[in-house]
């Protein structure tokens, strides 16, 4: 178990106020300008050597995006810092605990960041329905202008930088990183094609990296106490702390800051209090949010938490979103209902995605009422291949990779359902969500 001396998110559960003064008394502004005279190459090259991955999802090497940014930017294209803090995939909710109990982590990791990506300024996007979270932001950022932290001359090291706080309209897509720098832009958030990548073009057509809120708010820290140290946690390729967030059909759902690579079963036991009900009552747990697909209970016992861990067992790690499902969850109803949420979240900018989440959607309501015929199981299978992969972003991919971890792992109880068609008793999900 991580000692609490490693923990970089000391102010987890907002046991001590956010504001400046006791962000700087956890150890928050230390001395920054230092961090800033280390030189953008080195502070990259730093990056680089501590092995931290994306924290939004997707894993990409922090370092390696940065190293992506021109040396020389000009004032007409100058280049900028776009922080994620749209967190909308379901069961995720670490970058709002970041920004509600730390945000001068952030603030500081905009500057340090920026800095070594030679940015003109950070635009924070956060999800419009985190409202108190950005006020907390807003708040936050102020405290910050005003102390000098950031701004002209920010930490008195003779570097411009602002920080800018805007707020989404909830829309799920924005969170796709072309989507968002599309509504900064004040334009309807839909995904571009890629590449080029932000860091070719990005907003406004300027050089743009897009990163997680976690991914920057250690950043700091990784600085202050050595690359190699944030490198000692986790296995190879898979290194770090990580916030993880636990949720369901535990005895304690919690967001917890762990080394990478924990096993599942020593997570769950040590932070969480547990399965609810004992370990014999586990189903099936998605390990990274909705967009990677569920793991049977057997297979993710002993399942290292990272990467490589849950890509060996069909899934990912995702957002490091947990949501355990226990013997009592109406499994395909539970898929059905996320078919139903990237149905209602497609931007319908592409036919694959517009055409295919609707048509899945309904296939598992029929599924999950058991009105299908066996055959359109395989039908729906081929319609996810047909999905994955030919759109325009992930969305397409998330919106077929849960089903397809149905059918793999599930298919005995759609076929029941089918066979018995006796339904659930329950409301058609139409009726229910629209
Ligand atoms: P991606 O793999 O396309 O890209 C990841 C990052 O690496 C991007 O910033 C991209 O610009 C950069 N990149 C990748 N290849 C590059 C290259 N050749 N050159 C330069 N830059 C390159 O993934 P994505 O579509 O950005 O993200 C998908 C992930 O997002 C999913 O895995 C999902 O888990 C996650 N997600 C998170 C949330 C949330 O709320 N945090 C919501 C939805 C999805
Ligand atoms: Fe829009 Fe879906 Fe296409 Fe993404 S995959 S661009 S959400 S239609």
């Amino acid at each position: 178990m991580l000692a609490d001396k490693d923990r970089i998110f000391t102010n987890l559960y907002g046991y001590q106020p956010w504001n400046l003064d006791a962000a700087i008394k956890r150890g928050a502004w230390d001395n920054t300008k230092a961090l800033l005279e280390l030189g953008q190459d080195t502070i990259i090259d730093r990056i680089k050597a501590s092995g931290l991955r994306g924290r939004g999802g997707a894993g990409f090497p922090t370092g390696m995006k940065w190293s992506f940014m021109p040396k020389n930017p000009t004032s007409e294209r100058p280049s900028f810092l776009v922080i994620n803090a749209d967190e909308s995939e379901p069961g995720s909710c670490k970058d709002r605990e970041i920004i509600r109990h730390d945000p001068h982590l952030l603030i500081e990791g905009a500057l340090v960041a920026g800095f070594a990506m030679r940015a003109r300024a950070a635009y924070i996007y956060i999800r419009g329905e985190y409202i108190r979270e950005a006020e907390t932001l807003f708040a936050a950022v102020k405290e910050a202008y005003n102390a000098g932290l950031i701004g002209k001359n920010a930490c008195k090291s003779g570097y411009d930088f602002d920080v800018f706080v805007h707020r989404g309209a909830g829309a799920y897509i924005c969170g796709e990183e072309t989507a968002m720098i599309e509504s900064l832009e004040g334009k309807k958030g839909q995904p571009r094609l890629k590449p080029p990548f932000p860091a070719g073009a990005g907003l406004y057509g300027c050089p743009t990296t897009v990163n997680n809120v976690e991914s920057i708010a250690v950043a700091p820290t990784i600085l202050r106490r050595s690359p190699e140290w944030f490198a000692s946690f986790g296995a190879e390729n898979n290194k770090g702390t990580k916030l993880f967030q636990i949720s369901g059909h535990v005895e304690k759902p919690c967001v917890v800051e762990e080394a990478m690579s924990i096993p599942f079963r020593e997570l769950i036991e040590k932070h969480c209090g547990g399965i609810r009900g004992g370990w014999d009552n586990l189903l099936a747990v998605i390990p990274g949010g909705s967009s990677v697909p569920l793991v049977p209970a057997a297979q993710i016992m002993d399942c290292a938490m990272d990467f490589d861990g849950l890509k060996a067992v069909g899934s990912g790690l995702g957002t490091a979103a947990v949501i355990v499902m226990d013997k009592s969850t109406d499994i395909v109803r539970a898929i059905s209902r996320l078919s139903y949420f990237y149905k209602h979240e497609s931007c319908g900018q592409c036919t694959p995605c517009r055409e295919g989440t609707g048509w899945m959607w309904r296939v598992m309501e029929r599924m999950r009422t058991g009105d299908a015929d066996i055959s359109e199981i395989d039908t729906l299978h081929q319609v996810t291949k047909q999905v994955e992969g030919h759109t325009i972003c992930a969305l397409g991919d998330a919106a077929a990779w849960p089903i397809q971890g149905l059918i793999k792992h599930f298919r005995p109880e759609m076929e029941r359902r089918i066979n018995e068609r006796n339904g659930t008793g329950a409301q058609p999900m139409q009726e229910a969500a629209e």
